[in-house]
C-alpha cells in the first residue's frame, strides 16, 4: 500500500488500525518528511495555525502516589518536598497574565494537602483577577471535586492515560486501576471542561500496537487536546536503567495524531524538547500548535524533576517567555494571542 493512499484514508476517516501502525513503521527518510508534511498541513488547515502558549506552574512536588516512572514518586526518598502558598500560585498566575500568556497550566503530584476548597478558592481567585484561562493537572480525585473545580471556573482537565495497554498500566501504577482513570477522564469530559489526555511513548515493553490503540482512545474520547511525550528514565526511580525513547517515534506518533484528530491541541511538550534540542521544533513542524513554557519560579524548578536532564531548570520565567518566542519564529510560526480553545472543525 502507498504511503500517501494510507494518509488519505486517515484523512478520510476511512482507515484500519494497522494503517496507523505501517505509518508508525515508517523508517525511511523521505516517506518520514511526507509524513510530518501532511500533518504540518493538516494543522494549518484545521487550527488558525497559530501557536498557542500556556504558562506551566508547577506549584508542588508532594505526591501520594509511586508511578514507577516518576522522579518525584512518594518512594523518592532523596527528594526534597515543596509546596508554593495559594497567594503564591495567584501572584505567579496574575504575573503570566501580564507576560501575555492566556492560558496557565496549575500542574502538581497528588497532592491532597491542596484540597477540593483550597484549589476552588484559587481558581476563583485567579479568575476575578485575570481573564485567563485555567488547566488543572492534580491528576485524580473523586466526580465532586471535578465537578466543583469547573464551577469554579476551571476551564481544561489535564491527566494522561499514559498507555493504554492494561497490562502495562497495572505494572507503571502501583496505585492506580486503569478503570477508575478512565472514568475520572469520562466525568471531566461531562462537566465540560475541555479534556486534554496523552501517553508516555517508548515505555518499557510498549508495542507500536499499543500506540496505535492509544490513539483509538483519544479518539472514542474525542479529546480536546493530547500531550505525548517520550518516556525518559529517572535515576530514583526503579526504571532507572531503562533506555529513553527516541525522538522519531514521538514525531511520528505526533504527526499521525494530527492525521486522525486534525483540529485537537497537540503541545510539543518538554520531554520532547529534553530529547532533543529542537524536539519542539520539530514538533511544530510534525503538526504540533502547543508550547507549554515552564513558568515556575525558579527556586522551585530543580525539585520537579519527573525525569533526568530536563531542560529549563534554571532559566527565569520571562527568559522562558521570550524562548518560545523565538522558537516558533524560528520556524515561521506566529503565537497566538487567544486562550486558545479547540476550534472544532
Ligand atoms: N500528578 C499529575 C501531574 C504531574 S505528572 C499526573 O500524574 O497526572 C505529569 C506527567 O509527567 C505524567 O502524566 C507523565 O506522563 C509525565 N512523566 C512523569 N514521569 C516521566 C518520565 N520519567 N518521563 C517522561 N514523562 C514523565
Ligand atoms: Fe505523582 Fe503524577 Fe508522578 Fe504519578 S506521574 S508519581 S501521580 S506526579
Amino acid at each position: 500500500m502507498k504511503l500517501e493512499n494510507i494518509i488519505e484514508r486517515i484523512l478520510k476517516n476511512n482507515f484500519k488500525i494497522k494503517d496507523i501502525i505501517s505509518l508508525l513503521s515508517l523508517d525511511n527518510k523521505d516517506d518520514l518528511e511526507v509524513l510530518y508534511k501532511k500533518a504540518f498541513e493538516t494543522m494549518l488547515t484545521f487550527t488558525s495555525g497559530k501557536i498557542h502558549l500556556r504558562a506551566i506552574i508547577e506549584f508542588s512536588n508532594y505526591c501520594r502516589k509511586n508511578c514507577r516512572y516518576c522522579g518525584i514518586r512518594r518512594g523518592n526518598k532523596d527528594q526534597k518536598r515543596y509546596r508554593m502558598s495559594s497567594e503564591e500560585i495567584i501572584s505567579v498566575s496574575i504575573e503570566a497574565y501580564k507576560q501575555g500568556f492566556r492560558t496557565v497550566v496549575l500542574q502538581s503530584g497528588e497532592d491532597l494537602y491542596f484540597t477540593k476548597d483550597k484549589i476552588g478558592d484559587i481558581i476563583k481567585r485567579i479568575k476575578e483577577k485575570v481573564d485567563i484561562a485555567v488547566t488543572l493537572s492534580v491528576g485524580e480525585r473523586d466526580y465532586e471535586t471535578y465537578r466543583y473545580w469547573k464551577m469554579c471556573g476551571a476551564d481544561r482537565y489535564l491527566m494522561r492515560i499514559e498507555t493504554t495497554n492494561k497490562d502495562l498500566f497495572k505494572k507503571l501504577h502501583p496505585d492506580d486501576d486503569y478503570e477508575y482513570r478512565i472514568r475520572c477522564l469520562k466525568w471531566i469530559k461531562e462537566f465540560g471542561y475541555e479534556l486534554g489526555t496523552g501517553i508516555m511513548l517508548g515505555l518499557p515493553k510498549q508495542t507500536l500496537e499499543d500506540l496505535a490503540n492509544d490513539i483509538l482512545l483519544f479518539k472514542k474520547f474525542d479529546a480536546d487536546m493530547i500531550g505525548c511525550g517520550p518516556f525518559l528514565p529517572h535515576n530514583g526511580t526503579p526504571l532507572f536503567s531503562e533506555k529513553m525513547s527516541d525522538v522519531n517515534l514521538t514525531l511520528k506518533f505526533l504527526a499521525v495524531l494530527r492525521l486522525v484528530m486534525k483540529d485537537i491541541n497537540i503541545p510539543a511538550t518538554t520531554a520532547l524538547g529534553t530529547i532533543d534540542p529542537y524536539g519542539r521544533e520539530m514538533g511544530l513542524k510534525a503538526g504540533c500548535n502547543v508550547l507549554m513554557p515552564n513558568f515556575t519560579p525558579v527556586a522551585y524548578r530543580k525539585h520537579y524533576l519527573l525525569y533526568n536532564n530536563k531542560i529549563c531548570i534554571f532559566e527565569d520565567a520571562n527568559k522562558c517567555y521570550q524562548c518560545t518566542l523565538e522558537r516558533i519564529k524560528n520556524v515561521n510560526l506566529k503565537a497566538s494571542d487567544s486562550k486558545g480553545f479547540r476550534e472544532h472543525s
